[in-house]
């Protein structure tokens, strides 16, 4: 008997139908002789319109109750999950983050995992009965405060239950096909990857491949825990994020080809970019910006340092950053504005990041050179470049990104024939 973590996201679990749907499918996987525990997020854009109710009734409100806010659209699909599984004629029994056990450090809003304690998952299942866990949420150590995880961190709550169970396996039920060389509603000619390693879903979760989150991804290649990413809407294979030594294994066995160079392309229009101008150009002016900006916890991306002009002994320097945190960037650099001695700030949030993922990029010279041909051949022009081992990122104009990721999906030699089927879900 294996014990089979399954997470639904809020687009698998939208309305009644699809609720009584997943139940049919969880149900199925527990009569095929299997231990099954649940992960659900909230129905549809439930979180996005709890959100949107919070910033009707605040200017600014206060982080611990947005946490309350927002964990309550896990406990309602929980609650009807389990409702529409009993009526299949199992038992299933919903708990929130703390009752499964999710402890959490008490940053609000972005809280990591501390520990996992799930013995009440553990007595459901003893018992023979579905537990059913809301995702994204915990419960602080420190305050007992309720804290979330961010956008997303329902994946995050299955793997780390299916570590902490030492489950086979992490199904991640979303509405497309699994992971695809793009997202399938930017590129339709998308092509499903059907093995990743954990190292480039790493790249691309951070890059934007929403897909999954990151740290759903960290955490999984810690604890060593495979993931299926796959379509609640369909029977498809999907796509395993696993070591590299599981792919070789497949490859050996036949199961597998060979491993692409690249594996994707991905995009996010989440970042802001931020100038600080009239830096004077001298020692110790970078880490003065940097220190600041890390005194405030802010997470830069990017960084770029003009050339200083010979005539005023001045240079700017731009960084990106997430949007969500670009305020919080200026106040920290503006109360150090006499102590740094720049002149200016210049915040640009019409900026995206486009960037190539794949391991093959190690070992293969020329990616960088394709990359910026097929760029420039879309006449799109490049702000600013990072690279790592096996990933290329710039920065361009937003209106440029859907171009952007098109063209190098295109020049990679990425095309699908047929169209990558997107289920459901608002993209929102
Ligand atoms: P869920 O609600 O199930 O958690 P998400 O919206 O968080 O679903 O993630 C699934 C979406 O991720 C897809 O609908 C797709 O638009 C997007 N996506 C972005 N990049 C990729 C990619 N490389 N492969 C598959 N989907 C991707
Ligand atoms: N419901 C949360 C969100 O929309 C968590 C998740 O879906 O993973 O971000
Ligand atoms: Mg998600």
């Amino acid at each position: 008997m294996s014990l089979i973590v399954q997470k639904f996201g809020g687009s698998s679990v939208a309305d009644a139908a699809s609720v009584k749907r997943v139940a049919r499918r969880i149900v199925d996987t527990k009569l095929a002789g299997n231990e099954v525990v649940v992960v659900v997020s909230a129905m549809g854009d439930m979180t996005d319109e709890l959100l949107d109710l919070a910033n009707q009734v605040s200017s600014n409100p206060p982080a611990r109750e947005m946490d309350m806010l927002l964990t309550s659209g896990e406990r309602i699909s929980m609650a009807v999950l389990a409702m529409a599984i009993a009526d299949l004629g199992e038992d299933a029994r919903s708990y929130t983050g703390s009752q499964a056990g999710l402890i959490t450090d008490a940053a609000h809003g972005a809280a990591r995992i501390i520990d996992v304690t799930p013995s009440r998952i553990q007595e459901a299942l003893a018992a023979g009965a579905i537990p059913i866990v809301a995702g994204f949420q915990g419960v602080a150590f420190d305050t007992k405060d309720i804290t979330t995880l961010g956008r997303g961190g329902s994946d995050t709550t299955a793997v780390a239950l299916a570590a902490a169970l030492k489950a086979s396996v992490c199904e991640i039920y979303t509405d497309v096909d699994g992971i695809f060389s793009a997202d399938p509603r930017i590129v339709p000619a998308a092509r499903r990857v059907p093995f990743v390693t954990y190292e480039e879903m790493l790249e691309l979760s951070a890059v934007g491949a929403k897909v999954l989150h990151l740290r759903c991804v960290e955490y999984a290649r810690r604890f060593n825990v495979p993931i299926h990413v796959r379509s609640s809407f369909s029977q498809l294979d999907g796509t395993f994020v696993v070591s590299p030594e599981v792919i070789a294994t497949a490859i050996a066995e036949g199961k597998a080809m060979e491993q692409p160079i690249i594996s994707g392309v991905a995009s996010d229009v989440n970042d802001a970019k931020i100038t600080v101008v009239g830096v004077p150009d001298k020692p110790g002016e970078a880490a003065a910006i940097f220190r600041a900006l890390a005194d405030a916890s802010i997470n830069i991306d990017m960084i770029v340092q003009n050339i200083s002009a010979a005539a005023t002994g001045r240079t700017d320097v731009s960084f990106t950053c997430p949007v969500g945190t670009s305020k919080k960037a200026l106040e920290a650099l503006e109360s150090k504005r006499s102590a740094i001695g720049f002149e200016n700030l210049i915040i640009d949030d019409q900026v995206a990041k486009v960037s190539l993922v794949g391991a093959g990029m190690r070992s293969h010279p020329g990616v960088s050179a394709d990359f910026f041909t097929a760029l420039a051949d879309a006449d799109i022009n490049v702000e600013m470049i990072s690279t790592s081992e096996i990933r290329i990122s710039v920065v361009t104009r937003v209106d440029d990104a859907k171009r952007a990721v098109q063209a190098l999906h295109t020049a990679f030699g990425l095309d699908a024939d047929g169209e990558a089927v997107v289920y459901g879900g608002s993209g929102r």
